[in-house]
C-alpha cells in the first residue's frame, strides 16, 4: 500500500522501459534496479507515487526548436541514432515526451501536496541543447521543467546538477537568463567537453551559470566543499522559488562512464545540503530528476539515499578536508564567482 499522505514521492511510468537501447549503458535495467531496490528495502510503501502523462509539443518547445523535435520524431520512427551515443527505437520519441512529462509532474507535485519528488525517468536530458539532441538525451527534461515552474509562478529557479558530466544543454538553455541559476559539479576534462569555470553566463545572465569542474578521482569531500563553499552562499543570495536537481549518480566510485570517487553516503550529504537550501528559501520544495548513473547497485542505492533525506533522514556532515589539487581548483572558481556572489568567502 502506498502512503496517501506522504510528503515525498516518486514519479514513474512503466513505459519508460520501452526506450530500447540494446547493449548500451543507458538501458531499462537502470530504472528496474531502482524500483526493485526501493521495493525490496521497504521504501516504496512509504513513498507517494504518481504516473505522469506526456509533455505536450508546446511544453517541449519551451526549450527545443521545431526542427529538432521533428528530427527526433522521424529518427525514432526510422530507428536511427541521433548521434553515435544516442540510440532510438520506434518508441523512443514517445518515451522522451513522457520523460519530459515526468519532470513537469515532479514540479507540479512539489507545488501541490508533496515537499519533495524524484522523477525516475529516462531517457536522461541534460545534454540536449535547444537545437541538438546528444549524449543519450533527446529532450532536456529539467530545462523544460524549469520553464514549466516559471509558468506556474516560480520566478527564480535553482538547478543543481551533480551528474558527473557537465549539463551543456541546460547551460545553453539558460546562459543569458538571470531567472535560472545553473550550478554544476562535473569531472573535467570529460564528456561533453564544456563546463570550464570561466563559462559564467552572458548578457543579463552573467553570473547565473556556475561551473565547478573537478579532476578525475575527486571524492565526497571535494563535492561537499564545492556545495558548502560555492553553492550554498550563491543560492542564499539568489533565493530561489523552487530547487531542481539534475540527479545523475555517475560520480559514484564504481561507475563505468567516469572516474570519480563519490560514495552513496556522499550523495546523502549533497541531498541534505540542497534540501537545506530549499528549506531556507522555498518551504523545502525540491524536485529531483534522474540523469545518469550506470553502476546498477550504486545507482539504486544512491537514489534511495537521496529519497531518505527527502523523507527527513538527518545526515551527519563529516569534516570535508579536500586534497590540494581540488582545493586549488575550488579557490580559483571562488575567485571568479566572488565577482557575482558577495557571500562567497
Ligand atoms: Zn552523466
Amino acid at each position: 500500500m502506498l502512503t496517501e499522505n506522504a510528503l515525498t514521492g516518486i514519479i514513474f511510468h512503466p513505459d519508460y522501459l520501452k526506450h530500447e537501447t540494446g547493449a548500451h549503458p543507458e538501458n531499462k535495467e537502470r530504472l528496474l534496479s531502482i524500483i526493485t531496490h526501493l521495493r525490496d528495502s521497504g521504501r516504496l510503501t512509504k513513498l507517494g507515487l504518481k504516473e505522469p502523462g506526456s509533455a505536450t509539443l508546446d511544453e517541449i518547445q519551451y526549450i527545443h526548436s521545431n526542427s529538432q523535435i521533428e528530427k527526433a520524431r522521424k529518427y525514432s520512427e526510422l530507428e536511427m541514432r541521433l548521434d553515435p551515443d544516442t540510440v532510438l527505437c520506434k518508441d523512443s520519441y514517445n518515451v522522451a515526451l513522457l520523460a519530459a512529462g515526468g519532470a513537469i509532474m515532479a514540479v507540479d507535485a512539489v507545488g501541490d501536496n508533496w515537499d519533495s519528488a524524484f522523477a525516475l525517468i529516462r531517457p536522461p536530458g541534460h545534454h540536449a541543447t535547444p537545437t541538438k539532441s546528444m549524449g543519450f538525451c533527446i529532450f532536456n527534461n529539467i530545462a523544460i521543467a524549469a520553464r514549466h515552474a516559471q509558468n506556474m509562478g516560480k520566478k527564480r529557479v535553482l538547478i543543481v546538477d551533480w551528474d558527473v558530466h557537465h549539463g551543456n544543454g541546460t547551460q545553453d538553455a539558460f546562459y543569458d537568463d538571470p531567472t535560472v541559476l545553473y550550478f554544476s559539479t562535473h569531472q573535467y576534462p570529460h564528456y561533453p567537453g564544456t563546463g570550464w569555470m570561466d563559462e559564467v553566463g552572458t548578457g543579463d545572465g552573467e553570473g547565473f551559470n556556475i561551473n565547478v569542474p573537478l579532476p578525475a578521482g575527486t571524492d565526497d569531500s571535494g563535492f561537499i566543499a564545492a556545495f558548502m563553499e560555492i553553492l550554498v552562499p550563491a543560492a542564499r543570495e539568489f533565493n530561489p522559488d523552487i530547487v531542481l536537481i539534475s540527479a545523475g549518480m555517475d560520480a559514484c566510485y564504481n561507475d563505468g562512464l567516469a572516474q570519480m570517487r563519490m560514495s552513496v553516503e556522499g550523495f546523502s550529504v549533497l541531498a541534505s545540503i540542497v534540501k537545506s537550501i530549499a528549506t531556507e528559501s522555498c518551504d523545502g520544495k525540491v524536485a529531483a530528476v534522474l540523469e545518469g548513473g550506470y553502476d546498477l547497485k550504486l545507482l539504486s542505492h544512491s537514489v534511495a539515499a537521496v529519497l531518505d533525506v527527502f523523507m527527513g533522514k538527518e545526515v551527519e556532515m563529516e569534516n570535508y578536508e579536500v586534497s590540494s589539487p581540488v582545493r586549488a581548483q575550488l579557490d580559483e572558481i571562488k575567485k571568479i564567482q566572488r565577482r557575482f556572489w558577495q557571500s562567497i568567502d
